[in-house]
């Protein structure tokens, strides 16, 4: 089989990309592991920014679309102590310019503005291989491969190809979040709504966070952050409540109104160890192949990789459209901005990771959305 543009992957990297070039006119595959677009709960309500997300689904074309599964409200912003002491508060009015939507939606609408059959459900790739001139070869987990004139990775953190490219792999951050949900808050879970407020709650302490956002449909979704080395973690099973006691230890001077947040979850919590690429990855240009998104920067989230992921994806596409036939010329457009844009993301990413689990958390964080950070910073 023989396809002339192969993506990897049906995250919002891929998906955009795939979009921008039927815009164009471009025919391309995905390959995706997961068996429907339904497989798997798309968890998350993510911030869409003006100079990036926003500006990838204008090259999609899906304006409109997107206008229409905002859910206002969600740019509300708490920062709280671990005594649930409030310490900063903005509220949405409708003036931020990082409207929020849930990532269900948001890739729900990539998928319905393709062609039928662009994507090929359970079709996981688990190797890559150079054939030479700039084609590659796919092999996918049911024995079969494809060969492909242009291979784009855009298959997230555990890239299947990305060694095509780079020797480098995710390290650990240093930093697992435990996730939960719980759900019909304003009448289930009354005092949790009160504390979380309209959008996103941080409560901080060095070393330790939860933080929330409250979702469509009256749903919290939470985050406790342990700063643990990985093997802590080794056999705990936060499926069970004693594994969720034990994350609870480092929380046991915090209020009962955020550990509740934890405690009282009622959707099977995970564990989502936090890894990152180094800061500023890059790779030698190589014909016939390149990477988007999570593939190409995974970094610890700071609220922009779902966009960077989008913007990768559309700058590829449109770099593609400007040079059809030269794909390597497109790549080597696209690389050129791709690289000092995720540098930038990825310093930008590092230190938020310090406001969030610092010495001087809480109290950085406050300093950042007040602006006194800078001039904190410069006074040392
Ligand atoms: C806890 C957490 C919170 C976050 N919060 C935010 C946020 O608020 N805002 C924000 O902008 N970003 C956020 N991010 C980051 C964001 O989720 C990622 O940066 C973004 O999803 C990357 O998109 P992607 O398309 O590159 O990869 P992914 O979303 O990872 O998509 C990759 C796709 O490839 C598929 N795939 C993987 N391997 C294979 C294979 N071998 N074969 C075939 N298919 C494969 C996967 O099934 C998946 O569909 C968060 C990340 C985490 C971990």
């Amino acid at each position: 089989m023989n396809t002339n543009i192969t993506i990897i992957g049906a995250g919002l990297g891929g998906l955009v990309l795939a979009r921008v070039l039927h815009v164009h006119g471009i025919a391309a595959t995905i390959y995706e592991a997961e068996p429907s677009a339904m497989a798997r709960t798309q968890g998350g309500q993510l911030d869409i920014h003006e100079d990036d997300g926003q500006v990838a689904l204008a090259a999609a074309g899906l304006t409109d679309e997107f206008r229409a599964i905002i859910h206002s409200g969600g740019e509300a912003l708490r920062i709280l102590d671990q005594h649930a002491s409030l310490l900063y508060e903005d509220v949405d009015d409708g003036t931020g310019g990082r409207p929020e939507v849930l990532r269900g939606d948001l890739r729900r609408i990539l998928i319905e503005s393709l062609p039928a059959g662009t994507i090929r459900w359970g079709a996981k790739v688990i190797d890559t291989l150079s054939l030479g001139d700039g084609r590659h070869r796919v092999v996918l987990a049911d024995g079969s491969s494809v060969e492909t004139g242009l291979l784009v990775g855009a298959d997230g953190a555990w890239s299947k190809v990305r060694p095509l490219v780079s020797d480098a792999t995710p390290q650990y951050s240093g930093i697992t979040l435990v996730e939960t949900y719980l759900h019909d808050v304003d009448d289930e879970h009354p005092e949790a709504a009160g504390v979380v407020g309209d959008g996103a709650m941080f409560a901080l302490a060095p070393g330790r966070s939860i933080s929330v956002h409250r979702e469509a449909n009256a749903v919290l979704h939470t985050y406790a952050a342990v700063v643990e080395p990985l093997d802590w973690f080794t056999g705990l099973d936060v499926t069970d409540p004693a594994g969720i006691a034990t994350v609870m230890t480092g929380f046991a001077d915090w209020a009962p109104a955020l550990t509740a947040l934890i405690t009282d979850h009622d959707a099977t919590p995970a564990l989502r160890p936090i890894h990152g690429l180094p800061i500023g990855h890059e790779w030698s240009h190589r014909s016939g192949v390149t990477l988007v998104g999570d593939a190409a920067h995974l970094m610890p989230p700071a609220g922009d990789g779902a966009n960077l992921a989008m913007i990768d994806g559309a700058d590829l596409g449109l770099a593609i459209a400007a040079h059809p036939d030269d794909l390597d010329a497109a790549i080597a457009s696209y690389e050129q901005t791709m690289f000092p844009r995720s540098r930038a993301a990825a310093d930008d990413s590092a230190g938020m990771q310090e406001l969030l689990y610092g010495d001087r958390a809480p109290q950085s964080l406050v300093e950042f959305f007040t602006g006194t950070h800078a001039r904190v910073a410069a006074e040392g």
